[in-house]
């Protein structure tokens, strides 16, 4: 094959491969292999996708690689064709697909590292062990008991005795090194569970019973117990000697979660998420690799995770719009969850209390299957919910009357209160007295938020922070915080309970790391009896005396422009009212709202979640939106708007030449926020009733916006099947 050549995936941000000719003398190489590469001139690090392709100049007239990295492919084949896929799906660079699914170390070019050497007893030792070595050699008795102790081997150990004492009985034949494991994987007895009730056997038995690609759909309402449901198809899949792959929203998040699998299943668990040392992070990932850590819980990107011996993968909550990435490759780990099943062959799981609409309609069309916990576990019974009308009871500083006698009663009974509101910062709004104007972004088309008491005031778009003024720059008049946010909510509690115990989650208290952690442990030693904070509250946590749940404004998001404005707010209600009487003792939820007669809010208090789907659904197919249509968002954004626009005429243009086929075009429109940190935004926004044709329209499409002329003037970018239409 002398005119054949390499096709590689290089980090840029154009939507094809490279090709290079493969030097003389050089081994046959494979797909997955990393290369160091010219390019202009510079290096990049790139991703053999195509050994033997076709190029389309003269291989003589093609550069070669300037170094080889990986001896054996780093990225195995199934992982490549889950990126492949994924780069045309989503119309995303291949070199940006292929460099998320790399730990920042082996992005960066850096050779695979050797595993570490870890000790061990040596096989048959236990014969050899001298009688009395006790008192003859004390530390060596140590190192012998720790040897034992270990799971999966001893690493070198800090004390100098110890390692001294070890290298001793490597000598006596007592002990060995060698490289390896990358994660320990040593069976403890794992703790006993639960029995499962019915309908949790039920649904482990259809994930264990499985051949194949499988889709589930596991709907339980909150506190239904589907965490056991994970555990026991988890322990047959680690049974069957495979791995499982966990996906959830945010680790912070979740620390008892991976208490809980570590614990019931008996071994160390993997994690990987964001708020990893680069070197954490690579180890976890060759980990999963090697297959030497057999369960790995992660969060988005651990989508791609490469496994050794893949066996099920679980997504918990998954409808959190987390796993949906926002910005640069705009994939969804939650449909990629899917996809990488499908192509291995394996069961996947997604479940939730909540699930999003999408998810809903597969199981009812028969895509997934539907494996529904209707009831809470044991003895836990669905909290009563009551609506707080705000017309007959005004709140001061938004807590109302009834709202404060229901939490009085709750700490003087013993329970633990949780308030909620998904706003922080003392207020949202500052408005003067006397011209009525309010306090704005400079950057963006927002009103900025006053933080710390009311010092500062903060931009939640563009992050921009300076201190609050003392009056208006207008007309000199007094300014007026109005509105709710938590810290105003915090001051109000404190004044009202100053002796409960009081902790605020939210983003601004939770930046140190542990500190989410030390929080929450706090909540369940029972020092804090009032827990107040914004989304971060409602997911997945466990507090089994939390008896009273708060939502201190279910207006904010009632009238929401976006499409998905209510299913957003349902599942925040449902999430965070699930949070209340999950262990024996029963739960109350209170709302409170100016609305008590919208429909929503009715029909959530009437039929739960379930009903609010239903009618949900019934509207999007009215109106057309998904899950019965198909999306794909344009967005432009430049300095000036005009420049913004002129790409987004280009684009339409060019969509209409090439044909719409079974494809709608709305716009050019301004965002939704039509200015954000200084720049001008504006979006198109592409609909069709079957996938098909959007995904054959954006093929062509996508490549051709790369050449439009206004596309150099501004910044633009494509995303498939968006979530937030901003
Ligand atoms: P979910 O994940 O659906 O919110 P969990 O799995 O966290 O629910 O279970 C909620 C609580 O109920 C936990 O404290 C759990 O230990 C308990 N639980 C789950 N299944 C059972 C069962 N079969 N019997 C008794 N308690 C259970
Ligand atoms: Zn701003």
């Amino acid at each position: 094959m002398a005119d054949s050549c390499l096709k590689v995936a290089l980090p840029a941000p154009l939507m094809r491969l490279f090709d290079y000719r493969r030097p003389a003398g050089w081994p046959a190489l494979r797909p997955g292999q990393r290369l160091r590469v010219p390019f202009g001139g510079r290096e990049l690090i790139g991703i053999v996708i195509e050994t033997d392709a076709a190029p389309a100049v003269p291989a003589s007239k093609l550069r070669e690689p300037s170094r080889l990295i990986d001896t054996e492919p780093l990225l195995p084949a199934d992982l490549l064709a889950l990126l492949n896929w994924a780069s045309a799906y989503y119309q995303h660079p291949p070199g940006e697909v292929c460099a998320t699914a790399l730990p920042a170390a082996l992005r960066r070019g850096d050779p695979l590292p050797e595993a570490p050497s870890r000790w061990w007893p040596a096989a048959g030792g236990d014969a050899k062990r001298p009688a009395g070595i006790e008192r003859r050699a004390p530390a060596q008795a140590a190192a012998l008991a720790a040897l034992d102790a270990a799971d999966g081997g001893l690493a070198d150990p800090e004390d100098e005795r110890l390692r001294r004492a070890l290298r001793a009985l490597e000598k006596k034949g007592l002990a060995v090194r060698r490289p390896g494991p990358w994660w320990p994987n040593g069976q403890r007895s794992p703790a006993p569970g639960p029995v499962l009730s019915d309908d949790q056997q039920r649904a482990a038995d259809a994930i264990a019973a499985a051949d194949g690609f499988s889709p589930f759909l596991l709907e339980g309402v909150t506190g239904s117990g589907k965490t056991e449901v994970y555990l026991a198809a988890a322990a047959r899949c680690l049974a069957a000697g495979r791995q499982c792959l966990v996906l959830v929203p945010e680790i912070g998040l979740t620390p008892q979660l991976l208490a809980r699998f570590e614990s019931r299943l008996g071994l160390p668990v993997a994690t990987l998420h964001s708020g990893l040392a680069d070197g954490e992070r690579l180890r976890a990932w060759l980990a999963a690799a090697r297959g030497d850590a057999r369960v790995i819980i992660g969060t988005r990107s651990a989508v791609f995770t490469p496994l050794a011996r893949p066996g099920l993968i679980i997504v918990d909550e998954e409808h959190d719009a987390s796993y949906k990435q926002q910005d640069g490759f705009r994939y969804s780990a939650r449909d990629l969850a899917v996809r990488r099943a499908q192509q291995l062959g394996l069961p996947v799981v997604l479940g939730s209390a909540t699930p999003a609409l999408e998810s809903l309609e597969n199981a009812r069309s028969g895509r997934y299957r539907s494996l529904t916990l209707p009831e809470r576990a044991g003895s836990a019974q669905p909290p009563r919910v009551r609506l707080i009308d705000l017309r007959r009871h005004p709140p001061q500083d938004g807590l109302s009357a009834p709202l404060l006698d229901r939490i009085t009663r709750h700490l003087r009974d013993e329970g633990q209160v949780l308030v909620y509101l998904n706003r922080r910062g003392f207020a949202p709004v500052l408005v003067c007295t006397g011209c009525g104007g309010v306090v704005e972004c400079r950057r963006c088309d927002a009103r900025l938020v006053l933080h710390r008491g009311r010092a500062q005031l903060a931009c939640h778009h563009c992050g921009a922070r300076r201190p609050a003024p003392a009056a208006c720059a207008d007309c000199g008049a007094e300014l007026l915080p109005v509105g709710l946010g938590t810290e105003r909510i915090e001051q109000a509690l404190q004044a009202h309970f100053p002796d409960a115990g009081l902790v605020r989650i939210d983003r601004d208290t939770t930046r140190r790391r542990g500190a989410i952690e030390a929080h929450l442990a706090a909540v369940r030693r029972g020092e804090v009896r009032i827990l107040l904070g914004t989304q971060m509250l409602a997911k997945g946590h466990d507090f089994p005396n939390v008896t009273l749940v708060a939502i201190v404004d279910a207006d904010q998001g009632l009238f929401g422009t976006d499409f998905r404005a209510g299913e957003r707010l349902a599942q925040a209600f449902v999430q965070v009212a699930g949070r209340a009487g999950r262990a024996e003792r029963s739960g109350e939820v209170c709302i409170q709202t100016l609305h008590p007669e919208h429909a929503l809010l009715q029909r959530l208090l009437d039929g739960g979640y379930r009903a609010f789907a239903e009618q949900a659904l019934a509207e999007r197919r009215e109106a057309g939106w998904p899950p019965f249509a198909f999306l794909a968002l344009l967005r432009a954004e430049a300095v000036r708007r005009e420049r913004a626009f002129a790409f987004l005429d280009e684009a339409a243009a060019c969509a209409r030449d090439l044909g719409l086929e079974g494809v709608e075009l709305l716009g050019p429109a301004p965002a939704p926020m039509p200015r954000r940190q200084g720049r001008e935004r504006g979006q198109l926004l592409l609909r069709a009733a079957r996938r098909g044709p959007l995904q054959a329209f954006l093929a062509a499409w996508r490549p051709a916006l790369e050449a439009l002329p206004a596309a150099r003037f501004a910044r633009w970018s494509l995303d498939v099947d968006p979530v937030e239409l901003f």
